[in-house]
């Protein structure tokens, strides 16, 4: 073991929960590790993170089990509801997922966690240099002997360096992906997310310790405490047809967000009534690619998968890709051979999470009115009767342990 790591120069692009576990985990295993982020510092708009035991398994791993409880809360449930603020399903999760999965589900400010991973990633002696800007990537050339030129980059201030291994973690825009593997542009895919966090002691009707989804046609609310219930995370999901063409991410109006929800049950009310700056995402997902390594550089997280948030998935699908190509590295004789091992494990599993979310979202916005009350009523039966098999039906998803053997 530790032949195709140990020593090893390692340049990571992107310094997002993705970015930052793989530092971490190469650093670990023996590689000389810098990472290269075009932000002027590690800090970002508020939001929260919802992991599952999959990625809890990966954080863990990386030896942040006790620092990561400290500051995560755990849902109790995951409450299902209508608009009008019936009930609809409600999936136990506390001590069933800690039973089930022998990890628990957690509740993080995305802030928290990525100052969890920086604590790892520089204990590990990774170097972080932000205000870089990569502005080009090339993927080395196999040359006759085997032994091929190393990958290079570029920065924006036109400084360049090579490494044996890139690894882009360059979110959901990547220009790696465009660059070297091929890959378009994301598209649109329908629906805007808007996001905000509401300091607790605004709310008129306390935030219970559980994750609810209220659910209408073409729309849904996501809310979960966060920080010991002193902040309340929201997400609210609305179709429109337009909604990426004026930016990624811009800043939303309250008033809009409220008028997208209005007359929907009070507790949703109330906690679109406190929210006072918001931010407004498109929501895009891309075309699965024929491969995500080459030449040297790999991808990982958002940059090879970017997915719709309805499975809550992304860091957690991140955190695996992490560990997954951190570990195969150092188990192969070689940096090819290892990435190749790593694609061959993630590719399927990224795929069908990707499926598995897009799918989900269709569930939450169902609106032909006989379908939906028949689906509502199907997910409360199975709810009341067999609580287990609701949650069951995501164990392929949260009991997967990639650092397990
Ligand atoms: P990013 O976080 O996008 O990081 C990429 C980094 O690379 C950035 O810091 C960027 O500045 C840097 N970068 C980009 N280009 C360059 C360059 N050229 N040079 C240098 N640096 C560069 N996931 C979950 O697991 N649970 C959830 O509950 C959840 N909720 C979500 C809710 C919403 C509304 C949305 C939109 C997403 C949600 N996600 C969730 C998904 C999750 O946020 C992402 O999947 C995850 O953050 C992606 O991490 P990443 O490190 O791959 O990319």
């Amino acid at each position: 073991a530790g032949l195709a790591l140990a020593g090893r120069e390692v340049v990571v692009i992107g310094a997002g929960i993705a970015g930052m576990a793989a530092a971490a985990a190469l650093a670990l295993k023996g590689a000389r590790v810098r990472v290269l982020e075009q932000a002027p510092a590690l800090e970002e708009a508020g939001a929260g993170l919802q992991i599952g035991p999959n990625g809890v398994a990966v954080l863990e791993a990386l030896g942040l089990r006790d620092a990561g409880a400290a500051r995560a809360s755990a849902p109790e449930a995951v409450e299902l509801r209508d608009r009008d603020g019936s009930l609809v399903a409600r999936v136990p999760m506390g001590a069933d997922v800690l039973a089930r999965h022998g990890r628990p589900y957690w509740q993080l400010h995305r802030a928290d966690l990525l100052a969890l991973l920086e604590g790892a990633a520089k204990a590990a002696g990774v170097r972080i240099e932000t205000g870089v800007r990569v502005a080009r990537v090339v993927p080395g050339v196999a040359t006759g002997g085997g032994s091929g030129a190393r990958p290079k980059l570029w920065t924006e201030a036109g400084a360049s360096l090579d490494a044996d291994l890139i690894v882009a973690a360059d979110g959901a825009r990547s220009r790696t992906r465009t660059h070297v593997f091929g890959g378009g542009a994301p598209r649109y895919a329908g629906s805007v997310a808007w996001r905000a966090l509401v300091p607790a002691e605004r709310l008129a009707r306390p935030h219970p310790e559980i994750a609810r989804v209220v659910m209408g046609p073409g729309r849904h609310v996501v809310s979960y405490p966060l920080r010991g219930g002193s902040l309340v995370n929201l997400v609210a999901i609305e179709e429109r047809e337009r909604g990426a063409e004026d930016g990624w991410m811009r800043a939303g109006d309250p008033a809009e967000l409220r008028a997208a929800f209005a007359g929907w049950a009070p507790d949703v009310t109330d906690l679109l009534g406190a929210v006072d700056s918001v931010f407004v995402w498109g929501l895009h997902d891309h075309e699965p690619l024929p491969t995500w390594a080459r030449g040297g550089v790999v991808m990982i997280g958002d940059a090879c998968h970017p997915m719709l948030p309805f499975l809550a998935q992304g860091a957690g699908m991140g955190l695996e890709d992490a560990w997954v190509l951190a570990h195969e590295l150092d188990v192969a004789g070689d940096i090819t051979s290892g990435l190749a091992a790593y694609v061959n494990r993630r590719r399927e599993r990224a795929e069908r999470v990707q499926r598995a979310a897009a799918a989900n979202g269709r569930i939450y916005h169902l609106s032909t009115p006989g379908v939906r009350q028949a689906a509502h009523l199907g997910l409360g039966l199975l709810s009341r009767l067999a609580p287990g098999r609701l949650l069951g039906r995501f164990d392929w998803l949260y009991g997967e342990d990639v650092t397990a053997g």
